[in-house]
């Protein structure tokens, strides 16, 4: 961790609150990701992710305060939160997630902790939210398949798009910024993220 930026939000953003309960302060807050949910088969669908994945990432997307940020992936709403911290009362995070029970409980958990600047929707993340767009800046934290054409259109030019291309779990995390309508790479990491789905496997 380099920016005090990032610094700053993993020490406002209490991560237990958004961790399942009764998991012990170490395993909390221990550098690894937090499991949240497994499909039929205990393919492993959602986590809490590494922290220090996460301030990487934030690091690569550098949101100014003010920001309008869109995330794929909301999961428990942890890295939402801490990107509410980053763009301040005036910026604004969309997020959005494909599992109807984990949309709701990211919800929740925001909701009683007061942050009022994330909408958390339950929509397939690879058509983006059009609704909202333009964004400032677009943060992927599942593993794609490919940069989804809908996350560049609805980029500003000058913003930046931190996307793990990782179909199969593990692959690299590009940083790329938008310069005259096309994408620039400005970075690579090697990155572990459970894949994009088409489809929840829950109702
Ligand atoms: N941002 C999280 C970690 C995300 S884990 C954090 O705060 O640490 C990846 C999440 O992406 C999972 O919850 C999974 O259900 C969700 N997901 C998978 N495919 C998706 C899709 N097509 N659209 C939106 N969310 C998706």
């Amino acid at each position: 961790m380099r920016s005090t930026a990032v610094e700053d939000a993993l020490r406002a953003v209490p991560r237990e609150s958004f961790a399942p309960p009764g998991l012990s302060p170490e395993a909390t807050y221990a550098d690894e990701p937090i499991l949240l949910k497994r499909d039929a088969d205990g393919r492993i669908v959602s986590t809490i992710s590494q922290p220090t994945m996460i301030a990487t990432m934030l690091e690569q997307l550098a949101p100014s305060s003010g920001a309008h940020v869109l995330e794929v992936g909301t999961a428990s709403g942890y890295n939402a939160a801490l990107l509410a911290e980053m763009v301040g009362g005036a910026g604004s995070v969309i997020s959005l997630e494909i599992e109807p029970d984990l949309a709701e409980a990211a919800r929740r958990t925001l909701d009683e902790l007061g942050v009022r600047n994330v909408e958390v929707h339950c929509t397939d993340g690879r058509e983006g939210f059009a609704e909202s767009a333009p964004f400032d800046g677009v943060i992927i934290t599942a593993g794609a398949e490919r940069v989804e054409p809908a996350w560049t259109a609805q980029l500003r030019d000058e913003g930046r798009l931190v996307v793990p291309v990782a179909p199969n779990g593990s692959g690299t995390c590009f940083t790329y910024e938008k310069r005259r309508g096309r994408l620039v790479e400005i970075d690579r990491t090697p990155c572990g993220f459970v894949p994009l789905r088409d489809h929840p496997i829950s109702p």
